[in-house]
């Protein structure tokens, strides 16, 4: 019998969850099942249609140990009923948004948000005939105002890359609900510790596990939580057959790195706070992004929906490409680096001409209120878990 961790604290829950000792040779720590096929001693049938929740491991593109217990602990963090992991939070993505939407079916989509998951819906989707619009999701009107007879899904990402905008998930919650569309939160810059999206009624919650969950830079996942009818579709057709899956290493080494998650967190959001209010008292700096700031326009919506305020800070300085010179030249401890969410604190310079060409293709008074939040360009900061006062030291070099 499993231990039922539901009603337990989330700190033992990230530990615990999903994790049982073995029960053959009593290793308290999970098992890492490199093999990519099982020994079966019944007749199972080849197809992955016929796969239920029953079915044994038969071949690890369709479910493995060490990946199993993965998904447990997602699912049980997550206060979800099921999860699917895959090899990175792209996979996840691209899985979701393909399995859930066909021809003639209509996507909205915050306007700003992931890079990849912004390039996947504008180019992708749409040369498979779905319909998609992209809105500032921060504003709810925005998103009532965009559905359509047609609307099947609507996505949003908060707080969002790179502004750190927050979306309102009960009031898109409600919105969807009505129209008998999907929400689909991409929570990666939240994690289960600060948001759990699916209490606030959302239908099914991405993360991309590089980052926070995984928490250590090593090893690249993707995951996708919610109610076990939109689940297994997801793994039978989207895990079987478009085959993103994880490696059961990476698989184990997130299992390991999500353990720490809830303090890590904790971490996290207490130096973003302070360097965020180190950022905001500097002359060369114009502009600081925070959730938990005050002056963040939307700081009592991200205080009703979040736990912890995570560690990510958005910043603008006068002039954006000679900052990054000195960063790339004279950072000691934080790395110019993209990615975030690990250990470690990483910075990068997210140019607006790039994003908009190329990611967001923002017009009229879209464009006019990103660059009036961004300027040319905006520092996306990922404050990691080291001493406050070294990030500081750090940020004074070059700054
Ligand atoms: C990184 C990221 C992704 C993509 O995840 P990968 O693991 O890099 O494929 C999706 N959404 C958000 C918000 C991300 O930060």
């Amino acid at each position: 019998m499993k231990s039922d961790h539901s009603k337990r604290g989330i700190q033992t829950q990230a530990i615990h969850a999903g994790e049982e000792p073995d029960p053959v040779t009593g290793a308290s720590v999970p098992n890492l099942v490199m093999s990519s096929t099982f020994v079966v001693d019944q007749e199972i049938s080849f197809s992955a249609n016929n796969l239920s929740d029953e079915s044994p491991f038969v071949y690890t593109r369709w479910s493995n140990p060490t990946t199993q217990q993965l998904e447990e602990k997602l699912a049980v963090l997550e206060q979800a009923e099921a999860c699917v992991v895959f090899a990175s939070g792209m996979a996840a993505t691209a899985s979701v948004l393909l399995n859930h939407l066909s021809k003639g079916d209509h996507l909205i989509i915050s306007n700003t948000n992931y890079p990849g998951t912004a390039e996947f819906a504008r180019d992708t989707l749409t040369r498979f005939g779905i319909e998609v619009t992209p809105v500032d999701s921060s504003e709810i009107d925005n998103i009532g105002n965009a559905v359509q007879d047609n609307t099947r899904m609507i996505w949003i990402e908060t707080p969002s890359n790179p502004l750190l905008r927050i979306t309102d998930i009960k009031a898109t919650a409600a919105i969807a609900r009505k129209q008998n569309a999907l929400l689909v939160v991409d929570s990666t810059f939240a994690t289960p510790i600060a948001t759990r999206p699916l209490q606030f009624g959302a239908d099914l919650v991405v993360h991309s596990l590089t980052k926070y969950i995984g928490g250590h830079g090593d090893a690249m996942g993707g995951s996708v939580c919610g109610k076990q009818l939109l689940i297994g579709p997801l793994r039978g057709e989207a895990l079987v057959h478009y085959g993103g899956v994880i490696s059961p290493f990476n698989a184990w080494l997130i299992l390991r790195g999500m353990a720490t998650l809830p303090i890590r967190m904790r971490c996290h959001a207490e130096n973003a706070l302070a360097l965020a209010g180190f950022l905001e008292g500097h002359s060369s700096v114009e502009k600081v992004f925070y959730p938990g700031l005050k002056s963040h326009p939307q700081h009592d919506l991200a205080s009703a929906q979040m736990d912890n305020f995570s560690g990510m800070v958005a910043f603008r300085c006068s002039k954006p490409k000679p900052t990054a010179e000195r960063m790339m030249q004279k950072l000691e401890v934080i790395h110019y680096a993209v990615s975030l969410g690990h250990h470690r604190s990483l910075v990068y310079l997210m140019q607006t001409r790039d994003l908009i060409d190329s990611s967001y293709r923002l017009e009229g008074r879209e464009l006019d209120k990103y660059r009036d939040s961004a300027g040319e360009g905006i520092f996306r900061l990922s404050v990691g878990i080291e001493d406050a006062s070294d990030l500081i030291a750090d940020l004074e070099r070059v700054l």
